[in-house]
């Protein structure tokens, strides 16, 4: 199959691909967060093509991408006050809100849960897609099961090249990582993924906001989980990903104790002169946490080399959108971290 890769800024694409996704295929989108893999979210066999293309686990549910907040009534029922006081103040935007699924949500697209992921995403061309489409679009991120997530076309197409019908290209994403889920099917709102909507917003909305163990610790293979996603290694470039944590110069001494040639450094950009002999690659400023987020998967996508024995990579600290960096980055580090304060 040939991919077509159709320009944003084009009136035409967004009708030919509203037309794909009519039809059953496969079109990767644009949206603020990172690259989708969509197709019509209503349609078993359309969206069990995601899952073969992606190589993603059967039990690991997708998100459903509606054009505006009053279609939720139509896939989700039991909706709460607060998520309308969510839609209110996030959508369009990096916000995923899960609520108890309606029958005609094919249980493929929510991995057999009864409850489903909805967002409303800030990309004018995807919205104008879901709307010509006149169905709601499920999507994961666009990457292939495990990899890094595709925040380019480019990306996309080194993925998916030749395997889906067609990918939008809106630019790269500005957020650069997936959107902020949190569950409002339970009593108390809970958040399950971190993402460009903080912790801190959320809580002005809603009062309050729980933590899900899984956003900060290493989830068991085999546990059942809220958000079946969390459990998979994620975001993991080829070789070992190891955080080192501390100052500035306390890292880069202990990383001068460890490098040998073949490791790679990720670091910030403030931090590029400490690393000269150590093949540094800098993902954004570290005074400047929306540039790290918009850079990060771009980077590790570089440092998804065979040839690379390990990276040693630096994490911004804090809350807001830094939180979501650091989730992202302990995931592909499968939450190995040491300590850079303590010389060994
Ligand atoms: P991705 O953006 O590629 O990570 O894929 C969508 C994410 O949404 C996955 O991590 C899922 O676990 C999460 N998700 C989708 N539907 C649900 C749901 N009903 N309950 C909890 N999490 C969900
Ligand atoms: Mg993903």
């Amino acid at each position: 199959m040939k991919t077509l890769c159709l320009p944003a800024e084009d009136p035409a694409s967004a009708k030919a691909a509203a037309q794909i996704i009519r039809r059953g295929g496969l079109v990767a989108i644009p949206t603020e967060t990172v690259y989708g893999l969509g197709a019509n979210g209503l349609d078993e066999a359309a969206v069990a093509k995601i899952f073969q293309a992606k190589g993603r686990p059967q039990d690991n549910p997708l998100i459903l991408h509606v054009s505006e907040a009053k279609e939720i009534e139509k896939f989700c029922h039991s909706i709460p006050p607060a998520a309308y006081a969510l839609a209110e103040a996030f959508w369009p935007g990096p916000l995923t809100m899960v609520l108890p699924a309606r029958d005609i949500v094919p249980r493929r697209t929510t991995a057999g849960l009864s409850t489903v992921a909805v967002r409303c995403p800030d990309s004018a061309v995807t919205r104008q897609i879901i709307r010509l489409a006149g169905v709601p679009i499920a999507a994961p991120s666009a990457n292939l099961s495990g990899k890094p997530s595709t925040t380019t076309a480019a990306h996309v197409l080194h993925d998916h090249d030749g395997k889906i019908d067609a990918v939008v290209d809106g630019g790269p994403c500005r957020v650069g990582v997936e959107s902020t889920i949190v569950d409002l099917t339970e009593d108390r709102p809970r958040l399950l993924r971190p993402g460009g909507i903080t912790p801190e917003q959320l809580i002005a909305i809603l009062g309050m906001l729980e933590v899900d163990k899984a956003v900060t610790a290493p989830v068991d293979h085999d546990a059942v989980v809220k958000a079946p996603g969390m459990k998979y290694r994620h975001y993991a470039p080829a070789e070992p990903v190891v955080i080192v944590s501390g100052s500035r110069q306390k890292a880069a001494a202990y990383i001068h104790r460890h490098f040998v040639p073949g490791d790679r450094v990720l670091c910030f950009e403030e931090e590029l002169p400490l690393y000269q002999d150590c093949a540094p690659l800098a993902y954004g400023r570290e005074a400047d946490v929306a540039s790290l987020s918009a850079g990060l998967f771009a980077a590790l996508r570089v440092l998804d080399d065979p040839a690379i024995h390990q990276v040693y990579a630096r994490c911004p600290e804090g809350g807001g959108v830094a939180y979501a960096v650091q989730n992202r980055l302990r995931k592909a580090a499968a939450f190995h971290i040491v300590d850079g304060e303590v010389e060994e």
